[in-house]
Order: C-alpha cells, then sequence, then structure tokens
C-alpha cells in the first residue's frame, strides 16, 4: 500500500476506437482528507473520470492509481472498496425491499462476513442520520432519504474515497445542503477524500480544491478564489461564476475597491464594510 491518494498520469479515454477522445492526457492527484470539485460543462468528461476512478471503465492510455495500487481488470474489486460512488439517480441503485438490505447488498458483492455486515448496517445508517429506517422500503423515502440510504451503502463498504457525481442534483437547495453538511461531518468522522461533480457553483466554493474540466481536458484547477478570480480563463470556455463573484465584479466595475475575490455573501460583506 502507497500514501493515501487517486493519481491520474496522462490519462486518455475514449468509449470506443472508432469514436474522438473524451479524455486528453488527465494529470492530477487527490489526497487525504482532501474535498475536490469537479466541474465544466455537460460533456466535459467529468462522469468519465469518475468511472475510471472506481474501475468501472479502464483508459486507453496513461495509468490511474488509488493509494499507489495501479487500477487493472486485477486490482478493481480492492479499488471498488476503496473508492465508493453515488450517482445522480438513487432509484437506480436500489435493490433491496429494505432500506437494511440495500446496505447490505454492496457488503456482500464484497464478501464481508455476517457479523461484521450487521453492525456495519447500523453505523452507516446512523451517520447518515437515517438510522431508524433500516426496516423502511427505499422506494417510500423522500428523494433525500434515499440519497442518504445510498451515501451509508457506500460508507458500509469502509471506502477511503468517496464519489458524489451530481448526487444532490435531483434535490432542492434546502435537502442539497443539508446532505452536503451530512457528507462532510461524515468526511471528519471517518477521514475520507471527498470529489463532486456537481453544478451548484456556491458548494463549489465550499472545497478545498476545484478541477475544471473541458473537452476532456484539465482547463484550469486550484483553489476555488484562485479559480474563480480567474475570469478571464472561465468566461473563455463559458463557465459561469457563483453568484457572489458575479456581484463582487460588478462592484468592482463601480469602481468598489475588494482586496480579496469573496466567496460567499458573508465574505462579501467584510470587504465593503
Ligand atoms: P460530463 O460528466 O462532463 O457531462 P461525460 O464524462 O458523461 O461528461 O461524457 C464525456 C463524453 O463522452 C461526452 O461526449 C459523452 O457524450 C461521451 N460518452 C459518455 N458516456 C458514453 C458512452 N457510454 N458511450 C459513448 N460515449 C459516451
Amino acid at each position: 500500500m502507497g500514501e493515501r491518494q487517486v493519481e491520474f498520469r496522462n490519462v486518455s479515454f475514449r468509449y470506443q476506437e472508432d469514436m474522438p477522445w473524451v479524455l486528453k492526457n488527465v494529470n492530477f492527484k487527490i489526497g487525504p482528507d482532501e474535498w475536490v470539485a469537479i466541474i465544466g460543462h455537460n460533456g466535459s468528461g467529468k462522469s468519465t473520470i469518475a468511472k475510471l476512478m472506481n474501475g468501472l471503465l479502464f483508459p486507453q492510455e496513461g495509468e490511474i492509481f488509488v493509494d499507489g495500487n495501479k487500477v487493472t481488470q486485477e486490482t478493481v474489486w480492492e479499488i471498488r472498496k476503496q473508492v465508493g460512488m453515488v450517482f445522480q439517480n438513487p432509484d437506480n441503485q436500489f435493490v433491496g425491499t429494505t432500506v437494511r438490505d440495500d446496505v447490505a447488498f454492496g457488503m456482500e458483492n464484497h464478501g464481508m462476513p455476517r457479523k461484521l455486515m450487521v453492525e456495519r448496517i447500523q453505523e452507516s445508517l446512523k451517520a447518515v442520520r437515517m438510522g431508524d429506517y433500516e426496516h423502511h422500503e427505499p422506494h417510500r423515502l423522500s428523494g433525500g432519504q434515499k440519497q442518504r440510504v445510498a451515501i451509508a451503502s457506500v460508507l458500509a463498504v469502509s471506502p477511503t474515497f468517496i464519489i458524489l457525481d451530481e448526487a444532490t442534483a435531483m434535490l432542492d437547495p434546502k435537502g442539497r445542503k443539508q446532505i452536503m453538511e451530512t457528507v462532510r461531518e461524515v468526511q471528519q468522522e471517518r477521514d475520507l477524500s471527498l470529489i463532486t461533480i456537481t453544478h451548484d457553483l456556491q458548494e463549489v466554493t465550499e472545497a478545498s480544491r476545484v478541477i475544471v474540466m473541458n473537452e476532456g481536458e484539465v482547463w484550469t484547477e486550484g483553489s476555488p478564489r484562485d479559480v474563480f478570480s480567474r475570469k478571464e480563463r472561465l468566461t473563455e470556455i463559458g463557465l459561469d461564476t457563483p453568484f457572489v463573484s458575479k456581484l463582487a465584479d460588478h462592484l468592482k466595475s463601480e469602481g468598489v475597491k475588494l482586496t480579496r475575490e469573496p466567496l460567499n455573501h458573508q465574505e462579501l460583506l467584510e470587504e465593503l464594510w
């Protein structure tokens, strides 16, 4: 085992030989405790990155390492234990008739001992505040509760990386915020690295790092403050900035002096007073 890290090294990928490359020479590393948000237009390659990260796909060129282990057909089951994925539509992820069965399913796939499974089911449902729903039917839950169960199923396998691929996109802003609060709590308690793919730019400002994808390439990356201050770079590909960032630009154009790129309302107010 190497250090805790996901690394993409010169990764290029296409879905078929006669189709264009959808990822072109992608390089990045994601380390311990990071929250990396991946943004970019539809079709820029974000979901493909997520699928490569946990071995649902394999690159034709370059290499991917998870904790120092190369992702290959041989290592894929081990990798999937380490890298958990939650997708946009929870209904596609349910297989059982009770919440408990669903959480157990992922663990069964990984051949976990029965006794450990029983403990983990309760533990992971509690972590996402669904401890009382073990015997409920998944299909009767609200959208937010379904996503919590999907996250619990991933946590039960005890991953070191969690990828949320548009996992909150179907929720209203309040539900989205609540899920992200829970995910952040779990991330800190369990010392996980988090990778989110999202269109919610205000959420992105809270990440520790942002990777901007464009047409299969890393267009720019850095802290949210750095990335959102590179306005020209972002507008070149028609990418939006968070609302507060736009407001700050407007104020600057009116002659208001700001000493830093504000990322939220609080920071903007601090700049103004
Ligand atoms: P994003 O997540 O940024 O919207 P994707 O990674 O889903 O982008 O898609 C990148 C490109 O790959 C797009 O052009 C998309 O049409 C194509 N693509 C995605 N999935 C498949 C697939 N299963 N077969 C063929 N092409 C695909």
